[in-house]
């Protein structure tokens, strides 16, 4: 069966989801107040509702209860986000993921019930910043506040070196998942894989870890 997915808010971000759900050949519901945003949906999303998210009603006749992720990306009205938060919550929403604007509004998000709350501009801007600090890594994640993934090419110090000789887990606390190599992913390495031209690392850990690393090698 497919997943079912309803986004609520359809300004710049959840209407890229939106969007990209569709491409994806997922069924959304998309949920606007504003009849305008709504149009601009129409033939988009599976179903377009012209509805106001902060009414319990409402939420119930669209049967959002059933759905197995609900995304809350109302942007300025953060009054108005909590409240849907707090309802999609209340009725048990299995996967409520919501957009915050600031560090208070995602401390209220998860003491309501949010599972996963966002910061799509910071995350956007942690990630340019590290394109920008070196060409060489290809993406940055973040997967917490603690913990991180990067990508990287390999440079010249790291080729021909293995996992082991290179003792990065003990040197420096985080450890490489992958290497991509000619298009194709080798998860989990072996120690004695030795690193070649134009492999990228991909790398797990903590953020100071994986900046720690990234000063000395990349
Ligand atoms: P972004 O920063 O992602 O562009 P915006 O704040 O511009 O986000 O967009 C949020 C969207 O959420 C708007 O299209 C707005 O009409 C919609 N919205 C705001 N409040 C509600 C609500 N109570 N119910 C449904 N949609 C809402």
């Amino acid at each position: 069966m497919k997943k079912q997915f309803a986004i609520i808010g359809l300004g710049r971000f959840g209407g890229s989801v939106t969007k990209e759900l569709v491409e994806q050949g997922a069924d959304v519901l998309a949920i606007d107040s504003d009849r305008t945003k709504a149009d601009e949906f129409r033939d988009i999303a599976t179903q377009v509702v012209i509805a106001n998210a902060t009414d319990e009603q409402v939420l119930r006749e669209l049967d959002i209860p059933l759905y197995e992720h609900v995304v809350v990306a109302i942007g300025n009205d953060i009054e108005a986000s909590i409240l849907a938060t707090l309802l999609l919550s209340e009725m048990g929403v299995k996967h409520i993921c919501v957009k915050a604007e600031t560090d208070h509004h995602e401390k209220v998000l998860k003491k309501i019930g949010a599972h996963r709350v966002l910061h799509p501009e910071r995350e956007m801007g942690a990630r340019l910043a590290h394109h920008l600090l070196s060409a060489n890594i290809v993406d940055y994640i973040e997967l917490s506040s603690q913990d991180t993934i990067i990508e990287a090419v390999a440079t010249p110090s790291l080729i021909g070196q293995t996992i082991q000789d290179l003792n990065i887990r003990a040197l420096y606390g985080c450890t490489i998942i992958a290497i991509r190599r000619q298009g194709r992913l080798m998860a989990a390495p072996q120690a004695n894989e030795v690193i070649q031209a134009e492999d990228v690392l991909v790398l797990l850990g903590p953020k100071k870890a994986i900046y720690a690393f990234e000063k000395d090698f990349i």
